[in-house]
């Protein structure tokens, strides 16, 4: 099968690799390109050494089935990229997200077929209601839930969501679904303008309002916004780490505000199996919605030319079709 393969840093190529051998297949029909993805592309990252297929945001068709799995040829499915395992002592705190034993998809999806084990089919595939590549932000919407839940919304919070990037617009669009007022802090012009055609209001970072948000997201990796927006939040507020930054990487923090206005600062990694179903349903009572994230779709033989429009920050989602 033909398959895009990363194969170093700043190099992806075209290549026919083996087809998948496992008991339960599917076929791509369309994988976004995550965060992740375009890190490793452009620096490199230690879990995926080249040459190695990426991709993990997939849905497509079952290809190839065992008998009384629940599946027939033909059904559409969406994959989570990986379960966790349900039964360890972080699993039983309902912190899925952190398990040490999650199972993983192995292969990546940037080619035509994946191969999944029998065992898991029950943990990690769901049917969809039909081919909408829509179906491919299931992952990053559970990631983005998985937040949302760290901030533990009210009915009279104001959400402020800083970075319009393919993030940052998933949490303002989850924040509008959800009937809770949102802002979009964002400096390039076009990424407020994409925001605000949604009905979205945005503004340019140093005209926040102080003291008027209960719910911030930190959607850019750049630790110094940490701090300035702890300072800017609500009292009683919370800010949310959602980007990555590294491992040795200090985030100063105001100490006044953490005591006294008794603002929280969170973070999220991640998803729990909940997580994913919830977007799943979400993504399906929202279509429409959330299809907006995708602003690009590119024939998998143009990946490169897709990785490079996505480091340009012209682009939100872009899904790879085989
Ligand atoms: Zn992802
Ligand atoms: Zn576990």
């Amino acid at each position: 099968m033909k398959a895009l393969v990363y194969t170093g840093i700043g190099q992806l190529a075209m290549q026919d690799v083996p087809d998948p051998t496992s008991d339960f297949v599917v076929r791509v029909l369309g994988c976004g390109i995550c965060g992740t993805d375009l890190k490793t592309y452009q620096k490199g990252h230690h879990l995926f050494p080249p040459p190695a297929i990426l991709g993990h945001e997939f849905y497509g068709l079952v290809e190839k089935a065992p008998e009384g799995c629940g599946y027939t040829i033909g059904d559409a499915v969406v994959v989570a990229p990986y379960a966790e395992c349900g039964a360890c002592e972080v699993c039983q705190r309902d912190a899925g997200s952190l398990c040490a034993h999650k199972h993983y998809v192995e292969d990546g999806a940037f080619c035509e077929r994946v191969g999944l084990s029998a065992g898991y089919i029950e943990r990690g595939v769901f049917p969809v209601k039909d081919k909408d590549d829509v179906y491919t932000l299931v992952e990053p919407l559970a990631c983005v839930l998985n937040g949302i839940e760290q901030l533990t919304l009210k009915p009279t919070s104001k959400g402020l969501v800083v970075g319009a990037g393919p993030m940052g617009a998933l949490f303002a669009l989850l924040f509008s679904t959800k009937g809770i007022p949102v802002t979009v802090v964002e400096p390039s012009a076009p990424r407020r303008q994409r925001i605000a055609s949604w009905g979205i209001e945005t503004c340019e970072p140093g005209h926040v309002k102080k003291g008027l948000y209960d719910a911030v997201v930190v959607a850019v990796n750049k630790k110094e916004l940490v701090g300035e927006y702890i300072g800017l939040a609500a009292d009683a507020g919370t800010v949310l780490m959602f980007s990555g930054l590294a491992r040795d990487e200090v985030v100063p923090v105001e100490a006044y505000s953490i005591h006294y206005r008794q603002v929280s600062l969170k973070g999220s990694f991640g998803y729990a199996m909940r997580h994913f179903k919830e977007a799943l349903s979400m993504i399906d009572a929202h279509r429409e919605a959330f299809s907006k994230i995708i602003t690009h779709r590119y024939p998998l033989e143009r990946g490169k030319e897709a990785f490079d429009l996505l480091a340009s920050g012209e682009a939100l989602k872009i899904v790879l079709k085989p």
